[in-house]
């Protein structure tokens, strides 16, 4: 097989029909499993073809498989299959990897955790089945705040081994989430889970403390933004970063903002669009934005420098805020309460420490301020600061989140 030997070798490939991903071909297939990535997946596809793809389709006994023509780009990413056929399609997956790629392949279905990808709460939350689950969900945006989710996870409950999907449409995502969740409880109710714990349905264990649930929604980031990060780090922190990079390494600081704008759409559109600032490339962009009623999307992966703070970009993760005020987003719980738990999560995986998460008004009077520019199309780089989230704001902001308590 191709991927058998795709899979040995140390090659580098890049989409460039996509021309946003690239990587050995492990790195590939993982954004494609773990991350949902359709640049990684359109990489795939071509390298298989659509003869490939059907043949396993008819293989696993498939009926209503098919895929996209929507969009080029995303013929395999976006293809259409049924809750029926997916959960088909695990149940047969043990027989049709070969051998030699088994643990591969079932170790990523199995690294996947509720955070993971849009969509993988249900069977996670429902409590029903211990690790290890081997899962895989997909999303579409169907527009105005909808979605399809689905999910497909094959979990052993009572001593049985059961592969099941679920597929959820026209509803938010947290909605969709739940209604995953209650599926699968009503699925296994009176089943006894063989791990003890959970068991009953309808009492699931409290979610574990930790990583909140993400939604991955990714801005354009290819190479050629990487390149201006790069040269941006040159002409911007050229003084103390040697040699340039675009890498977020060891991040010190956590910086908060809001949106200016009505929703998260609104910011990820700007983001994506790349616009230059100050007449310097990239543009603008955040790691993570949070819509009004509570969802996290992640637009950038944590391991990019993200434009978003004069004199800080080389060490801070920027979290966006939907909305048009600090006092605005203090009183909407769904959406704070979000902030908090990414926040928290992120100052404890990267070590920062309270002091260091800001506000992107306090910018200027963070230790880790450094910039090289001054003046620049007549705006001095050394004080450039925005009014998102003032200091008297992310005294309260900084005080609930000590609240949440240690690591
Ligand atoms: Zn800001």
């Amino acid at each position: 097989m191709l991927f058998r030997s795709k899979l040995s070798d140390s090659g580098h490939y890049s989409n460039s029909q996509a021309g946003k991903c690239s990587g050995t071909a492990k790195d590939l297939l993982t954004n494609m499993i773990k991350n949902s990535d359709n640049c990684s997946a359109d990489w795939v596809y071509q390298q298989v073809g659509s003869g490939a793809v059907q043949t396993v389709a008819t293989n696993a006994g498939m009926k209503g498989f098919a895929l996209s023509t929507a969009d080029p780009l995303y013929t395999l990413g976006e293809s259409k299959v049924t809750a029926n056929d997916m959960a088909l399609f695990f149940s047969k997956i043990d027989k049709m990897m070969p051998a030699s790629q088994k643990s591969f392949g079932m170790g990523l279905l199995g690294a996947i955790d509720s955070a993971g990808t849009p969509g993988h709460a249900g069977v996670y939350d429902s409590g029903v089945a211990q690790p290890p689950i081997y899962s895989k969900s997909g999303w579409d945006d169907e527009g105005h705040g909808h979605y399809t989710f689905n999910q497909v996870a094959r979990i052993t409950v009572g001593g049985g081994t059961y592969n099941v999907a679920v597929l959820v449409s026209g509803s938010t995502e947290t909605n969709s989430e739940n209604i995953m969740k209650t599926v699968f409880q009503k699925l296994f109710s009176g089943t006894t889970s063989a791990g003890g714990g959970g068991g009953a349905p309808g009492t699931p264990p409290p979610p574990a403390p930790g990583k909140p649930k993400i939604l991955w929604k990714p801005i354009k980031f290819d190479q050629a933004r990487m390149n201006e990060m790069k040269t941006y780090v040159k002409n911007n922190y050229g003084s103390f970063i040697k040699p340039a990079t675009y890498f977020l390494n060891n991040p010190q600081v956590i910086a908060e903002h809001y949106t200016a704008g009505p929703s998260a759409i609104s910011a990820w559109n700007t983001f994506d669009s790349n616009a230059t600032l100050y007449g310097e490339s990239p543009g603008t962009c955040a790691h993570f934005v949070i819509d009004t009623d509570g969802a996290i999307w992640q637009m950038v992966d944590l391991k990019y420098m993200c434009r978003r703070v004069t004199g800080l970009n080389y060490t801070a993760i920027g979290i966006e805020m939907a909305g048009t005020s600090d006092g605005q987003i203090l009183g909407r719980p769904a959406e704070l309460s979000s902030a908090l738990k990414l926040t928290h999560w992120l100052a404890c995986t990267y070590h920062i420490k309270p002091g260091n998460v800001i506000g992107h008004a306090e910018a200027l009077s963070s230790p880790y301020h450094k910039e090289d520019l001054h003046m620049v199309q007549g705006v001095d780089m050394q004080t450039e600061v925005h009014s998102d989230w003032l200091h008297n704001d992310m005294v309260t902001f900084r005080s609930k989140l000590s609240a949440m308590g240690g690591c």
